[in-house]
């Protein structure tokens, strides 16, 4: 589903939208914006915001929402907003995907006002396409509006970077999401949905809140099984690779950065928030890097989903690294 502009602008995207609307308002929009993003916080949504914002045939500080410019933009078919992303395929954007965008930008606009580009994610930009980009960047054509939308904007070139007049997202506080999400999805378990996904409303708001919740409890229940050593990593990863993997992989990362958070707060690495007592066993085998490490390829896995590959044994090779080191106990239930 898409979520309306500008109707439900989240609170915690207020202070950016005025922000930007002044500076619209009073002539000063920048030629590009770097949104920097935790993901699922909105990056997106800010960026079509502003597409709207400066093709609006009515609103100068806001996009009324309503004419004919803001709706097709709002439904992604507005020919003077690009939007580029990596091919189906691929990771990465790469730089004759650039160059396509750099001559579409060149050209004059259909409706006589703005061109606008937006890149999502900018940090898939590979070495060869941020390059191919500055020259847009150094000399943009007028009317041009850039924007990059990152959560890793170290990876982008500091020449890029500079380029860009960045625009910070805060990650939403969960009372905050809640409000938002049912204000645009209706009542529902949110709390629960963000206890699963991590604080990414804007993701949410695209998923279905009781299958969520639902799929969240029992990927967390494996994992928590996994790391007391009371499952078998074989059938556990057979069984996430058949069903709602990619969801999986998702709580999976959650489910490891509340770990790496857990054990900053309190020192103790794999403590729990909850009181469980299989935790008093729990080895310290998973310390901060190993559980980074973790974060980091559950995320490539997330991301090559596409690709051809065993899933299952993908899988295995990760299970068995939450797995405690002597390995699953035999006749203790799950
Ligand atoms: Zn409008």
């Amino acid at each position: 589903m898409s979520v309306s502009i500008p109707s439900a602008t989240p609170v915690w995207l207020a202070a950016q939208t005025a922000a930007l609307g002044s500076a619209h308002g009073a002539g000063r929009m920048p030629h590009a914006l770097l949104i920097h993003e935790s993901p699922g916080t909105g990056g997106e949504w800010l960026a079509t915001w502003t597409a709207a914002l400066v093709l609006c045939e009515r609103g100068k500080a806001a996009p009324c929402g309503s004419c004919t410019a803001c709706r097709r933009v709002a439904a992604g078919t507005h020919p003077d907003v690009l939007w580029l992303r990596p091919l189906e395929d691929s990771r990465q954007i790469r730089i004759e995907q650039v160059r396509e965008l750099s001559a579409e930008l060149a050209l004059t606009s259909h409706g006589g006002g703005y061109k606008v580009g937006v890149i999502a994610p900018a940090d898939a930009l590979n070495r060869f396409a941020a390059n191919a980009l500055l020259k847009t960047l150094e000399e943009p054509p007028p009317r041009t509006l850039l924007i990059l939308v990152a959560s890793e904007p170290s990876r982008l070139p500091p020449t890029v970077l500079s380029r860009c007049q960045r625009v910070r997202i805060r990650a939403p506080a969960r009372a905050e999401s809640v409000a938002w999400l049912t204000a645009v999805r209706g009542k529902a378990d949110w709390d629960a949905a963000l206890d699963t996904l991590g604080e990414a409303p804007m993701q949410l708001a695209q998923t279905d809140p009781v299958e969520l919740a639902a799929v969240g409890a029992d990927t967390r229940s494996t994992l928590d099984a996994l790391a007391a050593g009371r499952t078998d990593p074989v059938a556990a990863a057979e069984r996430w690779a058949r069903t709602q993997l990619p969801l999986r992989l998702l709580c999976f990362e959650n489910w490891l950065t509340e770990r790496i958070r857990s054990g900053e707060r309190s020192g103790a690495l794999l403590a729990e928030l909850r009181p469980a007592p299989y935790l008093s066993e729990a080895p310290a085998f998973l310390n901060i890097r190993e559980l980074f490490g973790l974060v980091d390829e559950v995320r490539d896995l997330r991301a090559t989903l596409d690709v051809p590959l065993n899933r299952g044994v993908a899988l295995e090779a990760l299970f068995r690294r939450i797995v405690p080191a002597g390995g699953v106990r035999n006749g203790v239930q799950g």
